[in-house]
């Protein structure tokens, strides 16, 4: 199969390709870098199954030679990247998913959309499955994140009704693991690289607020399995198991062996109290829930970072 990964660079991307080209496969990566980062895939570079297309998706997915299968990531993803690229977030969701759907079409190919819990918006219904419709802000400043997302699912589905495009949705929960970078804004890598640098942890709100997280090489297999299996969705992907902000902190301390203190900043607005999703549809119809213990997987990411690690002197992230 020769697959197209859009936000290849990143970081779910880059593990992606990874996957991919494991299980026999050729490999288009097409990225921006504007979230991205190109360490991410420079160990895939000269892999003679794998190329590297430089490319803004909402300006046209030009890419020849015959496409079985698309995967569409391309979109800043962490708060601190979509609330820094507002317009960009907006249009990749639009236009991108526009192009990267009109290149599944020509080639007849499967296209795969990672839509994100995000579309739950700060959800009334818990866990949420894939029936709950959702309560988001429209005009909160992460709804240029939310309504992409949001659009890009009534596209898919629009392309799947008009034009018979083989689609399937998937809603991604948090995941973590090697090549979250640093300075993203998000709780694990802030975590790890504050318990690494023996500074206080910066937990946001009271801590209170739950999350739900997956490791991304489970996330890459359900990604893998919802193209082959071809199921429209949406379809949840992610943990079900659900840890306050707080224990994630002190877990991250503990697998660090960090004795930093925590810290507690204002919660940002519209930041979802509690996330969970409802996995049954993945188990009933792709056969798959995530294996990976929260330690296990912890363990996994810190060793990465401890090998990146900043030097002494570099600015480290705070948790926005
Ligand atoms: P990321 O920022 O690491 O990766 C996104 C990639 O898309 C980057 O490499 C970036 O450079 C690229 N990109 C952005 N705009 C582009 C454009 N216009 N043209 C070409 N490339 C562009 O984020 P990630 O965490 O790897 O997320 C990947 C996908 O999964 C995103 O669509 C995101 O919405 C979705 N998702 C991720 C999570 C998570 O927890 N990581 C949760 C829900 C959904």
């Amino acid at each position: 199969m020769r697959a197209v990964v859009t936000g290849g660079a990143g970081f779910v991307g880059s593990h992606l390709c990874e996957r991919l080209l494991t299980q026999g496969h050729r490999v288009v990566c097409v990225d921006d870098l504007s979230t991205g980062r190109a360490e991410n895939i420079a160990h895939l570079l000269d892999h003679p199954r794998f190329s590297y297309v430089h490319q803004d998706v909402t300006q046209g997915l030009e890419i020849s030679g015959r496409v079985d299968a698309v995967y569409h990531l391309a979109s800043p993803a962490s708060p601190r990247d979509y609330l820094r690229l507002p317009v960009e977030t907006l249009l990749v969701g639009s236009y991108g998913t526009r192009n990267a759907l009109e290149l599944a079409r020509r080639d007849r190919a499967a296209f795969l959309l990672t839509s994100t819990s995000e579309v739950y918006g700060d959800p009334q219904v818990h866990p949420q499955p894939e029936s709950y419709w959702g309560h988001v802000n429209p005009v909160g400043p992460r709804s240029v994140y939310d309504e992409a997302k949001r659009f890009g699912e009534a596209l898919t589905m629009a392309y799947r009704r008009t034009y018979g495009v083989r689609t399937t949705i998937v809603r991604i929960f948090n995941t973590y693991g090697p090549r979250m970078r640093a300075d993203d804004g998000r709780a694990v890598p802030a975590f790890v690289t504050q318990a690494l640098a023996g500074l206080p942890l910066t937990v946001t709100g009271d801590g209170t607020q739950t999350r739900s997280l997956c490791y991304v090489d489970d996330l890459v297999a359900g990604l893998t399995t919802a193209l082959e299996t071809g199921v429209p969705g949406p379809v949840n992907l992610g943990n079900p198991e659900e840890v306050t902000v707080r224990e994630l902190a002190l877990a991250v301390r503990e697998v660090c062996g960090s004795a930093s203190p925590l810290t507690f900043l204002p919660r940002p607005e519209d930041d979802p109290r509690q996330r969970r999703p409802d996995i049954s549809a993945a188990r009933r119809e792709l056969g798959w829930a995530p294996r990976t213990p929260l330690t296990e997987g912890l363990a996994r990411t810190v060793a990465w970072f401890r090998a990146t690690a900043p030097l002494p002197g570099e600015a480290l992230p705070t948790l926005v």
